[in-house]
């Protein structure tokens, strides 16, 4: 096969990743065909295996291992860069995803002399400060937000990530980048570090097999407030799109569906879709964290997995509840496509459909019953 083009994907197996690895090889993706090359830290799970994609373990905090595996990928022309480490501190976060993306660059750009285009992946923690920081009322912007608001004054290794990407690009004549700045993620990865729905499909499961209502863990704000969220398969259409229109290059875009939602009405299809009964808001003083809810209970998970023959999969590693309970502590935040439109990138998708697609997947690949 003549190839066009030759992708890398660092963080082939993470929620936005794996969309990409799925939809970068198809005949008929913008650019095709595509080489594409994914890398990720653990060795290839079995629910990606037959993704037509040269998978590579490799560790990018490691430098030497980055330089020898990836010094390699000669015929690069794009990287798309959707991975991240979780630290404990944001200094450490700056840090340590700093020296990740820069073992990627330092192992490419020198030995790739066709690459054309760096597609970073951040977040809308650009607008509202890191998760630590949060809520502290230190600048934080009022949503809906948009791609020209200033940064805010405290230290985000989104912006970190960026500033290393805008010194290592200037290095390279003709080298462009993009940023891409979804809010939460609907998609499909068991391995992702942050995946709301695959973490509430396990414990809506979970509340299944216990006879017990599924409880909504979260406060009344997050329950009742317009939100909206970016499907994994429309981000990775984004990347695409930035990596081969013209009109995309050196800029940053925000991504999300492009319509509303609120959780009350989403946890009504999330009951129905696990035939469990929707507990819905605790409003009085026994409202537990899905953390607390679910400290105890990776037996019953177990239970879970081998009654329904699933994919085997630890609760440690399907359920971020630190994430979910995080999500639902606040009140709903929105962004503006405008930018994204004005430029020709008119993808969106029906939220609610997003969401059930997701589910549908993750049934039907074995990691939820
Ligand atoms: P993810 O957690 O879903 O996936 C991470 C991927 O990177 C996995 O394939 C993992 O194997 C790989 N990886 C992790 N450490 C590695 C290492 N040391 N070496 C090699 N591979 C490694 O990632 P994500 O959620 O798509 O995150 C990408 C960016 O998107 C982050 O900046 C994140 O903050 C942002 N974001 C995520 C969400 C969300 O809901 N998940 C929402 C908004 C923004």
């Amino acid at each position: 096969r003549k190839y066009q083009k030759f992708g890398l994907i660092i963080g082939a197996t993470g929620i936005v990743g794996n969309s990409l690895a799925e939809i970068l090889p198809l005949h008929d993706t913008p650019g095709g065909p595509w080489k594409v090359y994914g890398v990720a830290r653990r060795p290839r799970p079995q629910w990606n295996a037959d993704y037509p994609m040269e998978y590579i373990q490799c560790d990018i905090t490691d430098p030497e291992e980055t330089q020898s595996k990836l010094s390699k990928l000669q015929d690069l022309t794009h990287i798309f860069y959707v991975t991240w480490a979780k630290c404990t501190t944001e200094a450490e976060n700056c840090e340590i995803n700093g020296k990740m993306f820069t073992n990627v660059l330092n192992a490419v750009i020198p030995n790739a002399p066709n690459l054309q285009h760096i597609c970073l992946q951040t977040g809308r923690k650009h607008y509202m400060g890191s998760f630590k920081e949060w809520g502290k009322g230190i600048g934080f912007h009022n949503a809906p937000f948009y791609e020209d608001l200033p940064r805010l004054n405290q230290p985000n290794f989104y912006y970190t990530l960026e500033d290393i990407l805008f010194k290592e690009v200037a290095k390279k004549e003709g080298l462009t980048w993009s940023v891409h700045r979804p809010g939460l993620i609907l998609g499909f990865s068991p391995y992702s570090m942050m995946n709301i729905l695959a973490s509430l499909c396990v414990y809506a499961a979970i509340c299944k097999q216990e006879g017990e209502p599924f409880k909504f863990p979260g406060t009344k704000e997050a329950w009742n407030s317009y939100n909206d969220v970016s499907d994994a398969d429309l981000i990775a259409e984004h990347h695409i799109w930035a990596a081969v229109d013209p009109i995309a290059k050196n800029e940053a875009f925000n991504i999300c569906n492009g319509d509303v939602f609120k959780w009350k009405h989403f946890w009504k299809i999330l009951a129905e879709q696990f035939d469990v009964e929707n507990g819905g808001l605790q409003e009085d003083e026994s409202r537990k964290s899905l953390g607390e809810m679910m400290k105890d209970k990776g037996p019953v998970w177990d239970a879970i997995v081998q009654e329904k023959e699933l994919l085997t999969t630890k609760l440690e590693e399907v359920g971020g509840w630190w994430f979910v309970d995080f999500v639902l502590s606040i009140e709903g935040t929105l962004d503006i496509m405008n930018k994204s439109k004005e430029h020709g990138f008119l993808g969106f998708r029906n939220s609610k459909s997003s969401l059930v697609s997701w589910i549908d997947k993750l049934k039907c690949s074995k990691i939820v019953p």
